[in-house]
């Protein structure tokens, strides 16, 4: 075994995962080197976090000016302009005309740590509802929202009290069989409607805080008719609604945002991930009354919106405006869907394919009927893909779906080089079942 293997078992605990126990020389955009040479193409962006690809030229062009310039300096004790340049950016490309405020933060859990934090001090209220399958952070605070206790939750309890968990509208994992979204959508108001006679005072809740598709919980839209009536119950609750695009964020759904595309009104949006193009940074953009008023000094953080981080941003999201990287996710989408969808329905074990833009999630299950997760298939398809050059990454409470985070920079020459490689690792788990 490779002597910094050995060295990181030793020295690094094995909570800290790896999906593939490989070590990263260089990256070329959508492609990694190991440190053997071996190539492979990346459908995981680190877990979403390079949209615009790796090492992006523009993002480090600007990385190197800023540092030249000066590479720290905390926005609580002097100001600089990367800081204001990027909220002002962010309050123009996010969704909902009304008057915005931002704060940036280092990470997609700090993010959401703060909007909790507005939401309880605008509100005066302390009650969070979360849902199943959610995945908000691994801090004791963001936590307490996420779900999958294995291994995110086991042995670090006690949570934060007075979070509510509600059935999140995954449509496909129930039993029942509905006609259309519509019929889904009710199904899950009507549980929601429930818990506010059951278990929990509306009137008690800050806030409602959804990622509209399922990130780590299986890339799961929401059904917008969903999305719509929490909107209305949410307001006719005076509960704030914050959406979590820290994964579905940055063009990754075909859209800059994906809220874009529900044309609803919210009130908190924590973004992250592709932010920054490979560097740590996050934010909170919300409606102004909601920020204003809390007192001096609330709400930072000794590094949140570091100026290289910041500048960063800027380039990263020049670098999709100017390239209209939201029509490629889409394309992208599209010809992943198309590949998966031929190979549907001859296959066992394919129970699901869904998703939006290029934010595809294939399901896998042991029986149509039963939608039974099968875990270990998945398991196979990424040890293969890798052996043949792909890096795929998995997600779902159940560890059973396949889910798409390529750099949206990534070539149709190699977009169809890893579908083949993907169709094919599939093909050769199926039959190896089939034995
Ligand atoms: N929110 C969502 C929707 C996420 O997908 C994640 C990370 O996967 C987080 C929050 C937490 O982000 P971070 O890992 O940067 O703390």
């Amino acid at each position: 075994m490779n002597s910094f293997l050995k060295m990181r078992e030793k020295i690094i605990p094995k909570a800290v995962y790896n999906v593939h126990k490989i070590i990263i020389d260089r990256a070329d955009d959508f492609l990694i080197y190991d440190d053997k040479g071996k190539e492979y193409i990346d459908f995981t962006g680190s877990i979403g976090v390079l949209n615009v690809g790796n090492s992006n030229k523009n993002v480090v062009e600007e990385i190197i000016n800023q540092a030249k310039k000066f590479t720290h300096a905390c926005f609580h004790t002097y100001m600089h302009l990367p800081y204001i340049k990027l909220i002002d950016k962010l309050i123009k490309i996010t969704p909902g005309d009304f008057e915005k405020m931002g704060v940036l933060f280092n990470s997609g859990a700090e993010a959401v740590e703060n909007a909790i934090k507005i939401a309880r001090h605008y509100t005066n209220r302390t009650g969070i509802i979360t849902f199943d399958y959610a995945f908000h952070g691994r801090t004791i605070s963001t936590l307490s929202l996420t779900s999958k206790v294995n291994p995110y939750k086991k042995g670090f309890g006690p949570f934060l009290s007075e979070v509510y968990r509600v059935p999140y509208p995954y449509c496909y994992r129930n039993e029942k069989k509905f006609k259309n979204e519509n019929d889904c959508s009710n199904f899950y108001i009507d549980i929601l409607e429930e818990h506010f006679i059951k278990y929990f005072d509306p009137e008690s809740i800050a806030a409602v805080i959804i990622e509209p598709i399922l990130g780590e919980g299986g890339f799961v839209p929401a059904p917008v008719e969903y999305l719509k009536k929490l909107r209305e119950i949410t307001s006719e609750h005076g509960i704030l609604l914050i959406v979590d695009e820290v994964q579905s964020g940055f063009c990754r759904t075909g859209t800059m945002f994906y809220w874009e595309q529900t044309e609803l009104d919210y009130d908190i949006i924590t973004l992250g991930k592709s932010i920054a193009g490979g560097l740590p940074l996050s934010a909170v953009i919300g409606k102004k009354k909601l920020m204003e008023n809390i007192q001096e000094g609330g709400l930072g953080g000794t590094f949140g919106g570091n100026p290289v981080s910041s500048a960063a941003a800027l380039a990263s999201i020049d670098f999709m405006e100017k390239n209209k990287l939201w029509e490629r996710a889409n394309k992208i989408g599209e010809k992943v869907l198309n590949r998966v969808k031929k190979i549907k329905d001859n296959s066992r074990y394919i129970g699901d394919i869904r998703g939006k833009g290029a934010m595809i999630g294939i399901e896998f299950v042991k029986d149509k009927n039963t939608k039974e997760p099968f875990k270990e298939f998945v398991s196979k398809i990424i040890k293969i893909s890798r052996e043949k050059g792909l890096l795929l990454i998995s997600c779902g409470v159940y560890g059973n779906v396949i889910r798409t985070l390529m750099p949206l920079t990534i070539t149709d020459e190699y977009l169809d080089k890893a579908l083949d490689i993907l169709i094919n690792s599939i093909m050769e788990v199926e039959k190896e079942y089939e034995k």
